[in-house]
């Protein structure tokens, strides 16, 4: 398990006084000192140390303003960003969805043992949730309420007969028994501005957001569906081509993802361990490497719903390797890319397959770093936002 390593070694040349270069390039190390020659050279400004003071030398107002100048990449760039933040100001949350979609709602009085095997029987991964009682939306189930329901058994180990008693409205309670701070019940109206559901789901971390309806005479809630930060970005990727095609900037120079500090397991972590990194990082997958640090797999979030099929957590503690090999059929896959690859070519991935993440690896497959959906999303959004207060 390595928790802390840095996969991007630093590359700033640290200055040394000893090679200090002089404005023509010769090495200088004691201007200034004793000539046995001749007369000692009175100093010049800036010279009153052993040696050179860069500060002399250095031009930072011409030098700013060039490195700020920005090329024609930069302001296609731009001009690509700008383009996809207006079509999602035009566009709603409703224009997302499918002309036909299917949608599960949970009752909340449901089992949570119950809801494990609905999800997988359905081949979902999340579910609103429904109060019958009040007739109210309630909140969205997804892989976290069952990472949280395993720290509680973690906690409470002799309280197992407990945890399979638990329903889904009991979901606040774990949180608060396992001291974990309440996410946010967040949802937006389906006719509301597409950017506004972004900047939500920015701000509360949430990858996916239900839309809800209210009716004008009865004042009763509707679930209609739940978009994700993936629904969004295809959708923005399969309409607004003319826009994402000025994206050429090589994600490595942006800077987008992480790079350091990657949170990472090997096939022969357990389950277990690699859920406590997911709480400790607040992440949603885990890369697997081997002893050379290099991709073999990711372990994702949702990769924990069938690890405790029929309230199996005592089988938590069996290997990432084996909990993998459970994965359905249909499981879509990992996508990497290089630090060279541009942006527009991650919105062509986007467009073509269902991507959740792109694990960034070099050309011998070692690990350098990850570039989540959340990532893109932030960067489409906010890139060059010069308005601090609408930064999430
Ligand atoms: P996600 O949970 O995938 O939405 O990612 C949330 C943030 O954590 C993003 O900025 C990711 O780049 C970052 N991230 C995702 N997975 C990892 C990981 N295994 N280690 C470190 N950071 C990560």
């Amino acid at each position: 398990m390595d928790d802390a390593r840095d996969a991007r070694a630093p590359e700033k040349a640290t200055p040394s006084a000893s090679s200090a270069a002089s404005p023509t390039g010769t090495t200088s190390p004691a201007i200034g000192g004793s000539d046995a020659q001749g007369p000692v050279p009175l100093p010049r400004l800036g010279h009153e140390l052993p040696f050179v003071a860069p500060s002399s030398y250095l031009r930072p107002a011409t030098r700013a303003m060039a490195d700020k100048t920005p090329s024609p990449l930069d302001k296609e760039q731009m001009q690509g960003l700008r383009g996809i933040r207006e079509f999602l100001k035009v566009r709603t949350s409703y224009d997302v969805l499918p002309l036909s979609f299917r949608l599960v709602v949970l009752d909340n009085d449901l089992l949570i043992k119950k809801s494990l095997n609905i999800l997988i029987q359905n081949g979902i991964v999340s579910a609103p949730l429904w109060d019958s009682r009040n007739s109210a939306f309630a909140g969205l189930l997804t892989s976290t309420d069952y990472i949280n329901v395993i720290q509680y058994y973690c906690q409470f180990p002799d309280q197992l007969n407990q945890v399979d008693q638990f329903r889904l409205c009991n979901l606040r309670d774990i949180e608060k028994a396992i001291g974990v701070v309440p996410l946010e019940t967040v949802s937006v109206h389906p006719m509301r501005p597409l950017y506004e559901a972004c900047r939500r789901m920015l701000k509360t971390r949430a990858r996916r957001i239900p839309l809800v309806d209210t009716d004008d005479e009865t004042g009763r809630e509707t679930v209609v569906s739940v978009i994700t930060q993936y629904r969004i970005l295809k959708f923005i990727a399969v309409n607004n081509e003319q826009h994402t095609m000025l994206l050429k900037k090589p994600v490595g120079e942006l800077g987008l993802g992480t790079y350091t500090n990657l949170a990472t397991a090997t096939m022969s972590s357990s389950v277990l361990d690699v859920i406590h990194l997911m709480v400790k990082h607040n992440i949603s997958a885990v890369p697997i490497v081997d002893q050379e640090y290099k991709l073999l797999n990711v372990f994702e979030a949702v990769d924990v719903i069938p690890c405790i099929k029929g309230g199996a957590y005592d089988e938590l503690s069996a290997t990432v390797g084996e909990a993998i090999s459970r994965r359905a059929e249909d499981f879509a896959g990992i996508y990497t890319c290089g630090e060279d690859d541009r942006l527009d070519s991650i919105f062509d991935t986007i467009r073509k397959s269902r991507v959740h993440r792109l694990i960034v690896i070099d050309d011998d497959s070692r690990l350098k770093g990850i570039i989540s959906l959340s990532d893109v999303l932030k960067y489409v959004l906010l890139h060059g936002e010069e308005d601090d207060s609408i930064r999430g």
